[in-house]
């Protein structure tokens, strides 16, 4: 006979996590968590969900009656889920931007890990970024988080260069009133050049990123020296030709997935309190974009 007890205890329900956006549908997060899931033994489901802008409201609302773990947002959800949140921690205020939620028991808080994810991609290998004088390219929502991170960090100054003024001089204020670290603008002259100081170089615009995978940010690539360290946030190609640029004058090189792999990673954690298997999410990305 059946033991009816046995059946009683299962749980079939799975926890469920994901992404919301548009467009979303090459957003390749969703396999790089659900190895993780799987190489942990979770039962958890990360959706891949297309979510319209005016559509956040009740996608936000089905989070709660979905009772979900958390989600991740991308474009154009991550500064106007603001409203929907119960709380932000430090660094998501400052930053003003949102890419994960976690729910606890129905409070929703706003947490951004992108900054985080490049801090500890840096941190593989061997850059950290207290005292050092740090060059940003782009003043968008990647921008933003890596300047604010690595202001809380401990960095010395951050100088911002953005094409759009307005927006460049914004990040700039914002690191200057809001944290422990000097910043300032500086105008996008064609081409830039890099101040010989800079210890650390970032390109946090979109430039390089597929299917733009022939262009590079317009500086004086001459500028930059073999003691720079040079990073990417582009990551689809990884090996973008802004790095390529940097290896060959000597640099230092850290590409993209490194950042995608920790802050997913980040998130898992968050998610489910359980460490990440990180090498497991890495080698899931390498696949993905054929570099294994
Ligand atoms: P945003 O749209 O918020 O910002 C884009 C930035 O790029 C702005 O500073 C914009 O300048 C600049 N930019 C775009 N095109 C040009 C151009 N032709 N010349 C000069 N500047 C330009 O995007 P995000 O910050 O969200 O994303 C930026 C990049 O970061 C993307 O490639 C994204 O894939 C990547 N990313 C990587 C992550 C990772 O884990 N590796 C995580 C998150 C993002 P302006 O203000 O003048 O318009």
């Amino acid at each position: 006979m059946v033991k009816r007890e046995k059946y009683m205890a299962k749980n079939y329900r799975a926890e469920l996590v994901g992404v919301f956006g548009n467009p979303v549908d090459e957003n390749p997060t969703g396999v790089m968590e659900e190895a993780a899931f799987a190489a942990k033994g979770l039962n958890y489901r990360y959706l891949t969900i297309k979510v319209l802008e005016k559509d956040l409201a009740p996608a936000m609302q089905a989070v709660r009656i979905f009772g979900m773990r958390g989600i991740n947002l991308t474009i154009p959800h991550k500064v106007s889920v603001l409203p929907y949140l119960d709380e932000l921690t430090e660094a998501a205020e400052i930053i003003g931007a949102v890419n994960t939620v976690i729910n606890e028991k129905n409070r929703l808080i706003g947490e951004n890990t992108d900054g985080k994810g490049f801090l500890a991609a840096l941190g593989d290998e061997g850059v950290p970024v207290r005292n050092k004088k740090i060059l940003i390219l782009g003043a968008g929502g990647a921008a933003r988080a890596i300047a604010v991170e690595c202001a809380l960090a401990g960095a010395d100054r951050i100088t911002i260069v953005n094409r759009n003024t307005g927006r460049g001089k914004e990040l700039a204020e914002l690191i200057k009133n809001r944290t422990g670290a000097q910043s300032h603008y500086l105008r996008w002259n064609h081409p830039v050049t890099i101040p010989p100081e800079t210890e650390i170089l970032i390109n946090a615009t979109s430039i390089g990123l597929f299917p733009d995978v022939n262009s590079k940010p317009d500086i004086d690539y001459d500028s930059i020296s073999a003691d720079m360290v040079v990073s990417d946030v582009v990551f689809n190609d990884p090996h973008t030709l802004f790095l390529q640029e940097a290896e060959k004058r000597g640099a230092g090189s850290v590409n993209g997935l490194g950042m995608l792999a920790h802050q997913g990673a980040l998130n898992f954690k968050l998610w489910t309190g359980t460490e990440a298997p990180l090498a497991v999410m890495e080698s899931v990305l390498k696949k993905e974009f054929g570099l294994i």
